[in-house]
């Protein structure tokens, strides 16, 4: 609060007001986060930055929170970068007139690609001053490289990098020492890491919401000549946050907040079909009493845990709301009376993976549904036994393109949560009304669309029974929801003590698998010479933006299998760790090749144990010597998860969680935190 009140010096006076932000502002900004680790300072920095937007140029503040958090367009758009090492290296090269050996060799000494390209840029001779780079300018031109497709897209992708490298630091006067300040607010390094994926600043996303609120609620106040309180400031953050869960994505948010102010934009933005909210998920329980003892004298519900792809289902019928019709993306499908989209766990458009689901929607959508969210569970179902097929089958299918005649494996729509009826949001409700409105406004269709099964029962048996039950409908195992009251609402992204899941091995390891990043690879002895034999894993860890090792993995890979990983990691191969790799340093330790952080595998373990070896949760208090990471114990091989980007892994908070509820099965007290922060 202090640093909104206080009168500090201007920091970048070339900007005036009306005038498109500088994009070496925000560099300016980033470097000063880049040189503290503390929470506090950063939300400072970025806070005070965006203030000063919304004062000066407050139609630039959208692009500029994009570019901060790193991110071009909400999840949803589907726009991603997707650019290798090689391709900026080649860009870095040909914009400052370095060999290609030269900057590889470069990159092998000083491991940051970002400070490559500093060092780079201060080396060559600039004929004339190229034009400052703006904020607005860097978003068109990333978007621009993200968005080039068919021929000779590679080739027009290195000269949009090109373009933007050769207006980086216009502005800069003389060189950039990198061994200083860690490079300084370079415009070249910053551009660099977003192409990378990773500005590595220690910013979350959670930071730069929670800057935004101080930020607008700053600036409100300022306009008044008055200085918001410590109230006001609690009550901005709690609603940006609780608008973003429902409706993640800054293109609606930021105008609306602009326009009608931060205390109004609940009113304003409300969870919409057509934008893909972040599903709610669930903790993990070792045991059936533990679920007991924490639903202690309430009511709950037990579902069948289906092991298929999670599948938001949006819809509005074509006479609905004419304004909400126009929010679903111009590629949903038409559906019977409507139009419908499909997205997955991570907000990506499954439409085109399941065209078959939705030729079929209209039959199971009743007539008076006019608008609706579903979270449900596409899963394999076996046509001529009328069940339930194993997770492994709906691997099969392809993931996108599908055409409906060429559907093998068919998928059925087990439906668990309404989340929006009827132009209404519905998540405050209690979990029996959503249910009872689920009941009434779809109807069952078998092989199509069903409800998840469920079970009131509260007595342990009854819940062993059906668990049993589960296992052998090919189901994971149970989810265990709290059914009434404020508590049994449906939390957006949060991962909850108010979903619990029971695996059916819940009582070998540690009660959950987990999802892991590959960041390397050793290659095979005997038989599996031709690939790589075993892997290394890391968590993710969101506070500090890195990947920390936890495992090596040799075990579960069938011979296909390890031929098929060996063929896709092969392409994403880098000559050395990436500088968010958190990895032991000694030399034995080291994989054989290591790769861009792309891939995310499910596996299980026996136990978690304390290793020097990795660095898994190693800031998490576990080991109070701080010299041990966690790591697994007999790690096998379960699946890759395609549903998961890297930074939606296992986090390492969640693996101390783990390690430390295997010491003791201690009950983790408290409101639910966001998983993805
Ligand atoms: P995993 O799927 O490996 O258990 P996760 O992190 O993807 O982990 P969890 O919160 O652990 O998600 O488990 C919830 C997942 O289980 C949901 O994402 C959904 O895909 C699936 N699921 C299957 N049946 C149900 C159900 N009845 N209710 C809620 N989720 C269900």
């Amino acid at each position: 609060q202090a640093a909104l009140t206080s009168k500090t010096k201007d920091p970048y006076p070339d900007w005036k007001p009306g005038e498109p932000v500088p994009y070496a502002a925000l560099c300016k900004t980033f470097s000063l986060v880049e040189l503290t680790t503390k929470r506090l300072i950063i939300m400072e920095h970025c806070s005070l930055f965006l203030r000063q937007v919304l004062r000066l140029t407050p139609g630039d503040l959208l692009s500029t929170v994009l570019l901060m958090i790193n991110k071009l367009a909400p999840d949803y758009a589907g726009i991603e970068l997707g650019i290798g090492e090689s391709l900026i290296m080649k860009a870095i090269g040909e914009t400052t007139g370095r060999s290609l050996a030269v900057i590889k060799q470069d990159q092998k000494e000083i491991g940051d690609l970002g400070l490559v390209a500093v060092k780079s840029r201060s080396t060559q001779p600039t004929m004339f001053k190229p034009k400052a780079l703006t904020i607005q300018g860097v978003h068109k031109g990333l978007m621009n490289i993200a968005t080039v497709t068919g021929n000779g897209a590679q080739g027009r992708k290195v000269d949009g990098i090109k373009k933007l490298l050769s207006a980086a630091d216009a502005n800069s006067s003389g060189k950039v020492d990198i061994t200083k300040d860690k490079g300084g607010p370079s415009e070249a390094k910053y551009l660099v890491r977003f192409l990378e994926g990773k500005l590595r600043l220690g910013l979350a996303e959670r930071t730069v919401l929670v800057s935004l609120a101080h930020a607008i609620v700053a600036h409100e106040a300022a306009e008044k000549d008055q200085v918001p309180s410590t109230a006001d400031i609690e009550k901005a953050e709690a609603i940006l946050k609780t608008v973003y869960s429902e409706l993640p994505s800054y293109d609606f948010i930021i105008p609306a907040m602009v326009e009608h102010g931060i205390m109004n934009l609940r009113e304003h933005c409300k969870l919409r079909p057509g934008v893909p909210l972040k599903p709610m998920l669930a903790k993990p329980t070792k045991a059936i009493t533990e679920v007991l003892d924490r639903f202690e004298g309430q009511t709950f519900t037990c579902e069948y845990k289906y092991d298929g792809e999670r599948a938001q289902i949006h819809y509005v019928a074509k006479d609905a709301d004419e304004e909400l019709s126009q929010s679903l993306p111009s590629a949903s499908t038409e559906v019977g009376r409507g139009v419908a989209s499909i997205f997955s766990r991570n907000s990506e458009d499954l439409s085109r993976k399941y065209p078959d689901v939705l030729a079929k929607l209209a039959t199971w959508v009743k007539e008076d549904t006019r608008s609706f969210v579903l979270d449900c569970e596409s899963v394999a179902w076996d046509v001529v036994e009328k069940k339930v097929l194993p997770f492994q089958q709906l691997m099969t299918r392809k993931k996108k393109d599908v055409k409906i005649e060429d559907v093998l494996i068919k998928v059925c729509v087990f439906a668990f949560d309404l989340l929006y009826l009827n132009g209404e949001s519905i998540v405050e409700k209690s979990l029996r009304e959503r249910r009872e409105l689920l009941r009434q406004s779809f109807q069952q269709v078998e092989g199509e669309f069903s409800y998840a099964t469920s079970m009131d029962g509260q007595e342990l048996d009854e819940i062993q029974t059906f668990l049993d039950e589960s296992v052998k409908a090919s189901c994971e195992g149970l989810m265990v929801k709290m059914l009434d009251g404020t508590e049994s609402g449906y939390e957006p992204s949060k991962r909850s003590r108010n979903w619990l899941k029971i695996k059916k091995d819940y009582l070998s390891g540690i009660g959950d698998s987990l999802d892991l990043v590959v960041l390397g690879a050793y290659y095979g002895k005997g038989k599996r010479t031709s690939v790589y034999g075993a892997f290394l894993l890391a968590c993710y860890s969101p506070s500090t933006d890195t990947y920390e090792t936890v495992c090596n993995i040799g075990t579960g890979f069938s011979e296909a299998v390890l031929e098929e990983l060996h063929k896709a990691l092969s392409e994403t191969v880098i000559d050395r760790p990436k500088p968010f790799y958190s990895h032991s340093s000694g030399g034995q330790h080291q994989p054989d090749v290591w790769f861009e952080p792309r891939f995310v595998w499910e596996v299980k373990t026996a136990d978690l144990t304390l290793s020097p070896r990795y660095k898994a949760g190693i800031k998490e208090g576990v080991d109070p010597a701080s010299e041990k990471g966690i790591s697994l114990r007999f790690p096998r091989f379960i699946k890759v998860r395609d549903d998961k980007k890297p930074d939606e892994a296992t986090t390492s908070r969640q693996v101390a969680e783990m390690y430390r509820k295997q010491e003791s099965v201690t009950k983790s007290k408290g409101p639910a935190v966001d998983d993805d922060f």
